[in-house]
């Protein structure tokens, strides 16, 4: 058995992250400045579009929140989002003033069913939703065609698909607004802190104002030696700016993206090889078109288990190995219940999924001998 607690989603922090910190703190500049503005502008190149179409913000959250307002999605408005995300999906629409409605997933993908999706459509439909679960893309192809035939804004949830693409697209480029996290357990992390992607740079503008109390333009320069100017309140905003303290991370996580995301993978086929036997589902490849970030590593318990999903939990801690679930269905939260009336049974696959869902250990900081230990805790607790 380990010695150490294998703490579940560490990041892997270099010592280029280390230096950058270091000479962000000497350069006595920590709040939102030119840290900030270079990982934007390294964001933007990655994901192929123009620099004026990125926001950074202090979290995914907050990029959720914006980008809603900045759709013009408000009191009055439904947003349909997924019954299987975490609970920051569903909040932003509710600070956004507006009434989140759930659909249910499709059981294979794990992702919002656009049938189901089509069907959820009322009147004051606004918005639609979509989070890219686990990594495995949605179907952006029929969610965007139902966008246009139902005159509805597309806010795509990417906290999980830094590295996601749909038939060569990549993720968070093909709605009108994409939002990313770097929460310290996503792929690129920054500690907290978020992105935002908008099709339109007016969107980018608001965006930035908002995101910096509603001040005008280029506020964050006024203790520079720019000369001073006055600024302004345009709008009551919010305080959600990032830091260059976080950006400092961020410009060297997303250097190593890609030859992370390389060894994700293989840990990733590990698990896929190793497993095959065993009496769990394992995550389904999302085939050609489709490119998986690869950050969440689910498998589902069959019936035929020989232990329930909460006794497999304890059962990998007693080991040393730390797991998640990801998620609980919205519909299992009391807040939801009271508020919206939302039954489980009414979502059943979602519903499902999370009463025998387990992640495993997926971090890039995992070496050889930690996806040993996962693999040999798994396999001896179901081989029982
Ligand atoms: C992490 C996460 C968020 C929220 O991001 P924060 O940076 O923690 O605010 C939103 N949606 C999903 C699906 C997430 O996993």
């Amino acid at each position: 058995m380990r010695d150490e607690f294998l703490v579940f989603g560490a990041p892997q922090i270099e010592q280029a992250e280390i230096d950058e910190v270091v000479a962000t703190l000497k350069s006595r500049w920590i709040g939102t400045g030119p840290r900030v503005a270079r990982f934007e502008r390294d964001f933007a190149a990655y994901k192929a579009i123009d620099h004026d179409q990125v926001a950074a913000v202090g979290s995914g959250t907050a990029a959720l929140h914006l980008s809603l307002i900045a759709a013009n999605v408000g009191p009055g408005d439904e947003v349909i989002t997924t019954a299987m995300t975490f609970c920051a999906s569903v909040n932003a629409i509710i600070h956004a003033g507006a009434t989140p409605v759930l659909v249910d997933i499709d059981p294979e993908s794990r992702n919002m069913d656009p049938a189901a999706v089509v069907a959820a459509i009322t009147p004051k439909t606004r918005a639609i939703l979509p989070v890219h679960f686990a990594g495995y893309p949605c179907d952006m192809t029929a969610i965007m065609a139902i966008a246009k035939d139902n005159d509805l804004k597309v806010i795509e949830d990417c906290a999980h698909a830094i590295e996601s693409e749909v038939n060569g697209h990549k993720i968070g480029t093909l709605g009108d607004f994409g939002c990313f996290s770097f929460y310290a357990t996503k792929n690129l992390v920054t500690g907290e802190g978020g992105m935002i992607l908008a099709s339109n740079a007016d969107s980018i503008n608001r965006i930035k104002q908002l995101a910096l109390h509603g001040l005008s333009h280029d506020a964050w320069k006024r203790f520079s030696d720019a000369g001073h100017k006055h600024y302004f309140v345009e709008e009551c905003g919010f305080k959600y700016n990032m830091m260059d303290l976080q950006a400092a991370l961020g410009i060297h996580q997303l250097a190593r993206i890609e030859s992370n995301w390389e060894k994700r993978r293989t840990i990733w086929r590990t698990y896929q090889r190793v497993f095959k036997e065993l009496p769990i589902a394992l995550p389904v490849d999302p085939g050609e078109n489709f490119r998986h970030a690869y950050h969440l590593y689910i498998v589902t318990l069959n019936d035929s288990a020989p232990v329930s999903r909460d006794e497999f939990l304890s059962s990998m801690i007693e080991r040393k190995v730390g797991i998640g679930v990801h998620y609980l269905a919205i519909p299992e939260h009391p807040y939801y219940q009271r508020a919206y009336g939302w039954k489980t049974q009414d979502y059943p696959h979602a519903t499902r999924f999370g009463r025998s869902c387990v992640s495993l250990p997926l971090s890039t900081s995992l070496l050889n001998k930690d996806v040993e230990d996962v693999t040999s805790a798994v396999v001896e607790i179901l081989s029982k």
